[in-house]
This record gives C-alpha cells, sequence and structure tokens, in this order.
C-alpha cells in the first residue's frame, strides 16, 4: 500500500494498541493482497474510549467552547480533509477496491460535510417561546447530547462516519467512532486529522474491532448517552435491544430497497443511463441503490435491450486503473449472499438477461467478483425484490398505472429512497408524494449533500442525517423558564 496511516486506537488523546495485544489482517478485496495490520480492540478498550470521552464531556472545555470556535476546528479538519482527500482516496480504495475514482467523488463530499457543519456551530439561537404567563422569559435552547456512540459500515466507511462526525462535534459533543473492522484506513486517517486540528483530549476516541464486543458495549454502557448507527437492519435490530437497557437515544441509518420507477413519457436515455448508475456503483454496495427497475409496460422491452447492451459493456478490473468501472464486493461470504439471491430468483421465475455468474478473466480469479447482473420478468413478491441484495443485480418489472406502482414500490419494509422518471411534471409530484420514503428523487438517482436531510421511512432507519436535522440528532432541547415577577402561591399551610 502506497499511503502511509495509523495502526493504532485514539484514546484520550493517544495512539494505543489494544490491551490484549490482538490485531487484524486489512486486505484489497481484489486480489486478497495484505495491505495492513491495525489494532483489533476489545470490550475494555471500548470501555476505557467511552471513560475518556465520558470524562472530556463533563470537564465541559468543549461543550462550552463557543459555537463559533468549535467551528472553526471543525472547519479546520475540512480543510486538512481537503490537503489530504488524494491519499484519503487512496486508502479508501484500498480498503473497499471501489474505483479511485469514486472514492474521489467521496472524500470531495465529506469535506463539504465538514464544512457544512462548521459553518453551522455558531448559527443556533435557541428559541424565544410565547409564554401563556405575564412577566416571564421562556426559552427552548438546544444542548449537545453528551457521549456519543458512533458506529459505521465497510460500503461508505469515511462518507458514513463524516455524516455522524462532523454534525456531533460541531454540536458540542464528545465521539467514540468505530468503523467496520473490515474498512477502518480512512477513519483512521481522519482522526490523525482531527488530532492535527486540535481538538481537546478524549474529545475524538476511535475504538476498532468486531461489532459484536467493541460495538455492542457503546450501545449497552450507561456513559454513552447516544448511539448512533449505520449499517444492516439485523444489527440494528440487536442494537436497538442493547440500548434499551439504558434508554439511551438512537439514530440509525439502515437498508434499502429502493424503487426507480421509469414513466413511459420518460427521456428514455437518461433513464436507462441513470438505472445504470443507479445499480452499479460500488458494485451495487450502496444503501440507496436502484437495484428494484419499475418500468411503464409500454417501454418495458425497449428499456430492457438498452439496459443489457451497456451492462454487457460494463468494464471490472482494479480501482487504480483507471479503465475499471466495476470492482469486486467487499468479502466471499458477501458475494455469496448475492449468488444465492440470483439462485432463488431464478427458482422464483426471474429471467436471466446477462450477468449472474462470477467472471471467467484469470485477472479477476483472486477478488470477490461478480458480474452485473440485470434479471427480467421480476414481479413484486419475489425475495430479491423485496429484500436488499446489496450486490450488482437489477431486477426489473413492469407496471401499468400510477396506483399499481406505487403500491408495489411501497411494499417493502423499507423506506429509504426511490426515484421517478417522467417529462409529466403533476404525475412526477403525484408520485412522489406518495412515495413512502426519506428522499425521493425525479429525474435523477442517488443524489444527495450536506445541505439537505437524509433518512429512512419504516425499517430504513430512526432520525435524520445530514442537513440541519442532522445536527439536531446530536443535540438535547432544553426549556428555561424564568419568572420576573415571582408572587407568592399560598397553596400550603397558609390557610391559618
Ligand atoms: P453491518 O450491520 O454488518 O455492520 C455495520 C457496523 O456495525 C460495523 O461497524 C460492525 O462492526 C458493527 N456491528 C456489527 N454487529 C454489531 C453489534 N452486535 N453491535 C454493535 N455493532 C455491530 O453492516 P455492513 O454490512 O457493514 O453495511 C451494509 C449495510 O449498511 C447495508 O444494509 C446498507 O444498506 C447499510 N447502509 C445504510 C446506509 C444508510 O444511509 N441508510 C448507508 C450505508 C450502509
Amino acid at each position: 500500500m502506497d499511503v502511509a496511516v495509523q495502526d493504532k486506537m485514539y484514546i484520550d488523546g493517544t495512539w494505543v494498541a489494544a490491551q490484549s495485544g490482538k490485531t487484524r489482517e486489512i486486505i484489497y478485496p481484489f486480489d486478497k493482497r495484505h495491505i495492513h495490520t491495525v489494532a483489533e480492540g476489545d470490550v475494555e478498550d471500548a470501555q476505557a474510549a467511552i471513560a475518556a470521552a465520558r470524562d472530556a464531556f463533563d470537564r465541559e472545555e468543549w461543550s462550552r467552547t463557543p459555537g463559533a470556535e468549535r467551528g472553526r476546528l471543525v472547519g479546520k479538519l475540512a480543510d486538512l480533509i481537503e490537503e489530504n482527500a488524494e491519499e484519503l482516496a487512496k486508502l479508501e480504495s484500498w480498503d473497499t477496491a471501489k474505483t479511485l475514482e469514486e472514492s474521489r467523488w467521496d472524500m470531495s463530499d465529506i469535506a463539504g460535510i465538514f464544512r457544512y457543519y462548521a459553518g453551522l456551530a455558531d448559527k443556533d439561537h435557541g428559541e424565544l417561546v410565547d409564554s401563556p404567563i405575564p412577566n416571564t422569559v421562556s426559552r427552548a435552547v438546544r444542548e449537545p447530547v453528551g457521549v456519543c456512540g458512533q458506529i459505521s459500515p465497510w460500503n461508505y466507511p469515511l462518507l458514513q462516519a463524516s455524516w455522524k462526525m462532523a454534525p456531533a462535534l460541531a454540536a458540542g459533543n464528545t465521539i467514540v467512532m468505530k468503523p467496520s473492522e473490515t474498512t477502518p484506513l480512512t477513519t483512521i486517517k481522519v482522526t490523525e486529522l482531527a488530532e492535527q486540528a486540535g481538538f481537546p483530549k478524549g474529545v475524538v476516541n476511535l475504538v476498532l474491532g468486531p461489532g459484536p464486543t467493541v460495538g455492542n458495549e457503546l450501545a449497552v454502557h450507561a456513559d454513552v448517552d447516544l448511539i448512533s448507527f449505520t449499517g444492516g437492519i439485523v444489527t440494528g435490530k440487536k442494537i436497538m435491544q442493547a440500548a434499551g437497557g439504558t434508554v439511551k437515544k438512537i439514530a440509525f441509518e439502515l437498508g434499502g430497497k429502493n424503487p426507480n420507477i421509469i414513466f413511459a413519457d420518460a427521456d428514455f436515455e437518461l433513464a436507462v443511463d441513470f438505472a445504470l448508475n443507479g445499480v452499479y456503483f460500488h458494485a451495487g454496495q450502496v444503501c440507496s441503490a436502484g437495484a428494484r427497475v419499475m418500468v411503464e409496460d409500454s417501454i418495458y422491452d425497449r428499456f430492457v435491450d438498452a439496459v443489457v447492451e451497456r451492462v454487457k459493456r460494463i468494464k471490472l478490473g482494479d480501482a487504480f486503473d483507471p479503465r475499471t468501472e466495476m470492482g469486486p464486493l467487499i468479502s466471499e461470504e458477501h458475494r455469496a449472499k448475492v449468488e444465492g439471491y440470483v439462485d432463488i430468483a431464478l427458482e422464483e421465475g426471474a429471467k436471466l438477461l446477462v450477468g449472474g455468474a462470477r467472471p471467467s478473466d484469470p485477472a479477476l480469479q483472486d477478488g470477490f467478483f461478480y458480474l452485473p447482473t440485470v434479471l427480467g420478468e421480476c414481479t413484486n413478491e419475489m425475495r430479491v425484490v423485496q429484500e436488499e441484495v446489496f450486490g450488482p443485480v437489477m431486477t426489473v418489472e413492469r407496471f401499468s398505472g400510477e396506483d399499481e406502482v406505487v403500491r408495489n414500490a411501497n411494499s417493502t419494509i423499507y423506506g429509504l429512497s426511490g426515484a421517478v422518471w417522467t417529462t409529466d411534471q403533476a404525475k412526477a409530484e403525484r408520485v412522489a408524494s406518495r412515495l413512502r420514503m426519506g428522499t425521493v428523487w425525479i429525474n435523477d438517482f442517488n443524489i444527495y449533500f450536506a445541505q439537505a436531510p437524509w433518512g429512512g421511512y419504516k425499517q430504513s432507519g430512526i432520525g435524520r442525517e445530514l442537513g440541519p436535522q442532522g445536527l439536531e440528532e446530536y443535540t438535547e432541547i432544553k426549556h428555561i423558564y424564568q419568572n420576573l415577577a415571582t408572587e407568592k402561591a399560598d397553596w400550603f399551610g397558609a390557610k391559618g
């Protein structure tokens, strides 16, 4: 690997090895090459990080730092991320095997997220409440929640971490970050940059290690006030139970099954192009992947032909080869899951139009590659349509009419995002308003930015990240009431 990065955890302002001395090998999913060895933390390391974050919060130094100064430090971190963007992008590609071009996009978004929350850090002035009681002052003010445990996934390791770190720090919390054990490198690097930026000791802590031990400790520990988690729904349910013991705040970004609805009157070429973007970015390992394509009956055949023609030309390869359009999946285990879904789909009657196998190219045999796949004639009840596959597999369904497509699009347990393609503005608005999803795109796909909220309806999550709402998640709201002309009440023992 051509980028130097720490191999330890960062607790109370110091880089430390795991107390057990254990380490973990990190591999490049393109060819399983060993690229780094990092500390493998355990429960006692998580406890040390929580204690440091608790102590730092209770010292009140950071929470009482004026918003403008907190914003300055978060902004400095944004500057450092920009200065180190190429190194960070390389690390992200080493860790995930997504193309370097995709990683570069991520890094520019990430710097923007830190900058956005740096700008919001001093913008909350609270609210004056219209008190119904004469001669009183009533205010609602926002305060940091306290110690925040933050658990991120492997698919967008630093992007997902940044959606948590930036608002939590801007709001005056202290944090214990736990990246996925599979892909910790960019989060370690950003912690190095946070140290350089000069956050006070104990404000930013990083623990490494497995979810069921280190992650679980963040969820159960009484000194953690909020647990923010991005990952799969099964893990989300476990964390919810673990967090229930101390009734801490929870913020969840879970999976999705995101319909991409294409009406016959859509701009055909654009709809085809973005249907491909919706599915094959990062080999479909995207929570908002538009893997469920729903096409109006009259253009179904033409659409499927056009998509398949393009899919056949997608170039698989090494993240660092500029010709590569799609990399491998993250692991052998994950590839087996994707293969299983395709098998089930074929048993349930889907038609394999392209892909559906591992590539035969000898250069790709060491990685966890799976060919970009299109399954036609899919129907609403199929598992491949209802469940999150998280791989390069597009399912295509036919529909006729708005009511049918809206009903089916809303029929999964998820509600993260969806898209509508049509040139009829009124129809676009009607359908967008009927979709039970946290984000709906009209004539576009997979657009998110720091300024707008992101999150899921139904089992896709709890709460919102990004936007002003993403900052509010990291605040408690307090009502402060002052009576300026208090009079005796004489309720008790005053009646003689
Ligand atoms: P995962 O649930 O396996 O792991 C996510 C994180 O949780 C990792 O850091 C892991 O170590 C930790 N973890 C695992 N078990 C735990 C436990 N018992 N207690 C505490 N922490 C635990 O998810 P993943 O496979 O890394 O990521 C893929 C999933 O993330 C997909 O379902 C995807 O849709 C979802 N995701 C959602 C969004 C969103 O914005 N909604 C964004 C990205 C990914």
